[in-house]
């Protein structure tokens, strides 16, 4: 592969088409290979109309310098070659001069390049946005706020070595000139079954090893920690080289220094790193199987001073925490008993419990940095959002993780079939332009199978986990099966249709969805659903002296009268994304679709069946055939004749008609043909891309 040249120049339109509205004859593979061609060239960056489709490099590429920022700024879409840039400034500015809040939807399986590009966009918006020391001070913070999340939210896995583990929001808000003054960041169900195990050659958070590697030995003295790694059971060892030793290390310093500049106080940076430290000691304690006289099972804690340390770490009583660790508190009509809990039962708890730390933690992280960033001005605010939420999963054993996540992307489709397909048709509708329908799969069906209230997977799972007597992963199964059978999106062995196919084991459940058929392993469902801490750990934790725990575990208050069970997991992820959703939808979106090239995480690789399931599942042909049917571009008149009146001696220099006759002048002049265009009520439809490359073309000579 040549070496290209930097700046725009890298971006050369000349090879492939750099919209696939373009190409001819529009295929599958026509698309795929338009993809390889400028890939191969490090052109990662293609439209359908205003959609970017973005196919990660693995490489840096010299494409995002600010002498490249500053040709993007203030340009039109198609003025320069495809660019995450040019979507920024096209959102930032219809946000900034017409009042239209902004949505970006960055979607994309792991591995793809969303939380990069979501980066290059705030990037982009911070350097074309206002300047002076106020300003400068939100953007930093802004900017600063991803460091922060990323070392306690993201993770090495197999498909990327800096996974997001959550999903993220963020509203940027503007003033009225445009200046970014604050934000809000939305997290959504971070995957905390990471804290206690991982799977071979992957890694817990980040934060654990920077903070390992990094902080001064004394520091972590005083935190009764080891700098090996190795110290600690729930760490993998994947025997990690030096220089990822070194990268830790230095990035333990940049979450700090990201800390300090988003406002945190030196001593609230101690708390945080108090319970990181107290959720790797935790991890360490063993139980070691004792039986009671009377026949029943119990246990004892075998690493005490790893307990003493913690209790020395958050201000707790030690007898305290050693007895809600080995015992529970059941509560009868009349009575509390303290029940011993068994070795299995005890190292349940324990994760359980290194788990709702860390995950707490985390939320509390997000609602301390929107402490700091939040507008404190009254006013009115303009917004962009920026989305970089988990894409599709589909692993070889799939349970409530996945099934959750794949919902959110259900739902994503949803609002991209809203928002660009079926708007876009009405648009032409309300503009009384010609056109053809395009069919294309409204996955709303699919949606509902998992939502609707009291009759969808999620109702019922929640119905499972409420219901009193022997409720287990497999009686949830039957329950699906006796409602679900007759969907069409649903199979499981327990339903006719399915019973004799082998590849659908017994405990499972198969659904359709939109992007492929995923089958999820029941078990563990209700248990993740419910996402129960005993009473006694979130008791004593309430009663620590360490200043953040009481705000963690509000539930382990002995006064809160409230004995209403906290939601569960699935349900507060539906309202969540419910929430999400509706937010979206006040906003203008905009897409940019990323695409992994390869599973090697390595530069010119480009799969060709890896990419084909990529873009059959983003929907990506029927984007352009949509695109394809309708009219590439719309444009109100007077932007448009603004524009390209120069290219008319009868519109240059000064039109004095209306906008719609100006145009029509413009474009007959040009002898445009006519088939390639059309009148709106408002707008002017332009059919073919190429078209407004000409115009460009012709404005610059
Ligand atoms: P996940 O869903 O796991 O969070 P993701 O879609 O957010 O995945 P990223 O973390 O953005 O993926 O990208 C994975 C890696 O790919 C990055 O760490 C980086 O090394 C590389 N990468 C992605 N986009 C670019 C880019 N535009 N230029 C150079 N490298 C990139
Ligand atoms: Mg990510």
């Amino acid at each position: 592969m040549a070496a290209r040249p930097g700046g725009v120049e890298a971006l050369d339109n000349t090879v492939g088409v750099s919209d696939m509205c373009l190409l001819e004859p529009l295929s599958e593979e026509n698309f795929i290979y338009n993809l390889y061609e400028r890939y191969r060239h490090q052109i990662i960056y293609t439209y359908i109309g205003n959609v970017v489709v973005s196919v990660n490099p693995y490489q840096h590429l010299p494409i995002y310098s600010a002498s490249v920022i500053a040709q993007y700024r203030s340009r039109n879409i198609y003025e320069l070659p495809p660019h995450i840039y040019a979507i920024a400034d096209d959102a930032y500015r219809s946000m900034r001069d017409r009042n239209l809040d902004q949505c970006v939807i960055i979607s994309g399986e792991s591995g793809s390049g969303k939380t990069e590009a979501s980066k290059y966009l705030m990037q982009y918006v911070a350097a074309v946005s206002g300047k002076g020391a106020a300003v400068e001070r939100v953007k930093e913070q802004l900017l600063q706020s991803n460091p922060v999340l990323e070392a306690f939210g993201n993770a090495k896995t197999a498909r990327n070595d800096n996974s997001s583990r959550f999903g993220k929001y963020m509203d940027i808000e503007f003033n009225y000139k445009g200046d970014p003054i604050g934000g809000v960041i939305t997290n959504y169900l971070l995957e905390k079954s990471r804290v206690s195990t991982q799977m071979a050659g992957e890694r817990s958070f980040h934060i654990f090893y920077q903070l390992l590697k990094g902080a001064d030995i004394s520091f972590l003295k005083s935190l009764y920690l080891h700098r090996n790694t190795e110290h600690y059971c729930i760490l993998q060892q994947d025997n990690p080289t030096t220089e990822e030793d070194n990268i830790d290390h230095n990035n333990f310093w940049d979450t700090k220094e990201a800390m300090e500049v988003i406002g945190f106080q030196s001593a609230e940076i101690v708390a945080i790193f108090q319970l990181v430290a107290s959720v790797l000691k935790l991890g360490n304690i063993r139980f070691q199987h004792i039986s009671n006289i009377d026949g029943t099972d119990g246990c004892k804690i075998l690493d005490e001073e790893e307990v003493f340390e913690v209790c020395d770490l958050v201000g707790c009583d030690t007898e305290l925490l050693l007895q809600s660790l080995t015992q529970r508190t059941v509560e009868t009509y009349r009575e509390q008993v303290k029940t011993d809990l068994s070795s299995f039962e005890a190292c349940y708890a324990r994760d359980a419990l290194c788990k709702a730390l860390y995950s707490r933690l985390f939320t509390w992280l997000v609602q301390r940095i929107n402490e700091s960033i939040k507008v404190r001005k009254k006013g009115r605010r303009k917004v962009i959002g920026v989305l970089d939420i988990y894409g599709f999963e589909i692993f070889e054993a799939n349970s409530f993780e996945q099934f959750i996540i794949n919902y959110c992307n259900e739902k994503l489709q949803q609002i991209f079939i809203e928002l660009t397909l079926k708007e876009e048709q009405e648009e032409y509708i309300s503009e009384g332009i010609q056109w053809i329908n395009v069919e294309y799969f409204n996955n709303a069906v699919i949606c509902e199978l998992i939502e609707k209230n009291n009759e969808g997977i999620l109702a019922m799972l929640d119905e499972e986990c409420l219901r009193p007597g022997n409720v287990s992963d497999l009686t949830f199964l039957d329950k699906l099966d006796h409602f679900c059978c007759s969907h069409r999106h649903y199979q499981s062995r327990g339903c006719a249709k399915s019973r004799s196919d082998r590849t659908l084991p017994h405990d499972a459940f198969r659904l359709i969805h939109y992007a492929g058929a995923v089958t999820y392993q029941v078990e563990g469902f209700i248990d993740k659903n419910n996402d129960l801490l005993f009473r006694d750990l979130s008791r004593t934790m309430f009663e620590c002296q360490h200043p953040l725990l009481k705000t963690l575990f509000p539930e382990g208050n002995p006064l809160r009268t409230s004995r209403r069970r906290p939601a569960t997991a699935g349900s507060q992820f539906k309202a969540s994304v419910t929430e999400l959703m509706k937010n979206l939808q006040t906003k203008c979106p905009n897409y940019i679709r990323c695409i992994k090239p390869n599973e090697n995480k390595i530069p010119s690789e480009f799969d060709t069946e890896l990419v084909k399931h990529q873009v059959r599942y983003l929907g990506l042909l029927e984007n352009v055939r949509v695109r394809r049917a309708g009219y590439a571009y719309r444009q109100n008149y007077q932007q448009f004749l603004y524009r390209y009146k120069m290219l008319c001696v009868h519109t240059w220099p000064n039109w004095r008609g209306s906008g719609e006759k100006g145009v029509q002048t413009m474009l007959s002049y040009l002898r445009l043909n006519p088939d390639e265009y059309a009148f709106g009520a408002t707008k002017i439809f332009i059919r073919n891309p190429r078209t407004l490359f000409w115009f460009e073309e012709l404005r610059r000579h």
